[in-house]
């Protein structure tokens, strides 16, 4: 941060003369970790131009079609460039999957059957997906209620991965394992490439058969593979967080072995037209883009991440992952000590939004969530998180969920203009 900047961020963001020294000497304790974020997503970036030009991406694939979208070359050659930047045999890559939550339940309905049964081993998986299991709700057609069984392994106290309680769990009616990379809602570290690689060998020399399913949502870039490398089965995510590039404007994706990505398209779409249907209107230049875009943009999410964590623990706060922690996902979690702390950061955060930035969030009952949450995105892509964004659900203990940021300066920017709101409200002092 030059003078220049620190003079504009304290006459027009009113930012107190105590708060930038903390700003920038945080900023210089980052070089370090800001290089080896950057040198991972100079690697993804090779690895998505390459396959762009093996894939021979043209400008006549962006056209895209209309009505049944049969024969749409754009989208084929779209999802063969996925195929190989996940290194794995297919993908289907839509604007038809509405979220990250449906393209999961895509795997999930596509590939279970009445009497299987499926298996977490990241214990609870993330809140959207209690009803689509049926631990939630009644009457909506999930699994449970489609006579598919359901249980889960938990983490280990640290926060590792149980593998003698996943090789006790895995039996011969163990159809699906679904393996959750990002921390999501919850006080752990996410998981990495190499430990998913364990998690399928693991589940594997118990049975074969069962298919390892990766909710890999924040997970996509920030590391120089991808589970799909290392063994995964499938793996879905949105594409309004990491693989769209802040540039996509709806859409989700899953990538895997092609037997299993074609009973998901399946069950988008309708068994006999799978993968074959779905205008792309015009989309796909811009999935293109977006996913060209992508490690750059997770870079600048993982740079704001790491200064959160180093200033708010700085000002006093329980962070995780800590600062210089290897990390799996763009996600940043910050505890408060109580609900007006929580809700004045996340509030800031939408203060220092590029859009809506007049807007006060409040927290509301969300679909698929069990507490009220208070969500922060002044963002450009209506509810966007690789965007900056902050969510919080409203219970003890208090912890925000940071993430996203288009370019470091302002998301740190947004950060700093968050713990100004919690001093100017007392509820910080430094
Ligand atoms: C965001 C997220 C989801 C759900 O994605 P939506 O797009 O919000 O439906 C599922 N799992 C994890 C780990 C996520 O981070």
């Amino acid at each position: 941060m030059n003078s220049k900047t620190q003079a504009f961020l304290k006459d027009k963001f009113n930012i107190s003369d105590n708060l930038l020294k903390v700003a920038v000497s945080c900023e210089k304790d980052l070089h370090e970790a800001y290089a080896s974020i950057d040198s991972v997503s100079e690697y993804n970036q090779l690895k998505i131009l390459k396959a762009m030009q093996n894939e021979g991406l043209s400008e006549s694939h962006f056209g895209g079609t209309t009505g049944y979208g049969y024969n749409d070359r754009g989208r084929e050659v779209l999802e063969a460039i996925y195929s190989e930047v996940f290194e794995c045999e297919d993908s289907l890559v839509r604007s038809q999957i509405v979220s990250g939550t449906h393209a999961v339940a895509l795997c999930l309905y596509g590939v279970l059957r009445p009497g299987d049964e499926l298996l977490s081993v990241t214990g609870s998986p993330y809140d959207t997906l209690a009803e689509v299991i049926g631990l939630r709700g009644r009457g909506n057609g999930s699994l449970k209620e489609l006579g598919v069984g359901y249980r889960q392994v938990e983490l280990l106290s640290d926060g590792s991965i149980d593998y003698e309680g996943i090789k006790e769990a895995v039996n011969a009616n163990t159809r699906m394992v679904i393996v959750q990379k990002s921390r999501g809602y919850s006080w752990r570290n996410a998981l990495k490439v190499d430990d998913i690689a364990g998690i399928v060998k693991c589940v594997k020399s118990k049975n074969q058969d069962t298919v390892v399913m990766v909710d890999n949502c924040y997970g996509e870039f920030v590391e120089e593979s991808e589970p799909t490398g290392v063994g995964a089965d499938l793996a879905a995510g949105s594409l309004i967080k990491n693989p769209g590039g802040g540039l996509c404007r709806t859409g989700g994706y899953v990538a895997g072995k092609e037997k299993y990505v074609s009973m998901a398209a399946c069950r988008l779409t309708a068994p006999g037209i799978g993968k074959e249907g779905g205008a792309t209107l015009g989309l796909t230049g811009q999935f293109c883009q977006g996913l060209f875009l992508a490690p750059r943009v997770v870079a600048e999410s993982l740079k704001a991440a790491v200064f959160c964590a180093r200033i708010m623990s700085r000002l006093g706060f329980e962070v995780s992952p800590k600062p210089e922690e290897k990390r799996g996902d763009v996600v940043q979690a910050v505890r408060f000590e109580s609900e007006e702390q929580l809700v004045a950061f996340c509030q800031g955060i939408q203060m220092g939004a590029p859009v809506d930035s007049f807007v006060v969030p409040q927290p509301w009952e969300m679909p698929g969530y069990e507490n009220k949450v208070i969500m922060a995105a002044g963002t450009f892509v209506q509810g966007s998180s690789i965007e900056q964004s902050c969510d919080a659900p409203i219970k003890h203990p208090f912890t925000a969920y940071v993430q996203g940021g288009l370019t470091l300066e302002y998301a740190r920017t947004g950060i700093i203009v968050a713990a100004q709101n919690l001093i100017n409200k007392g509820l910080l002092t430094i």
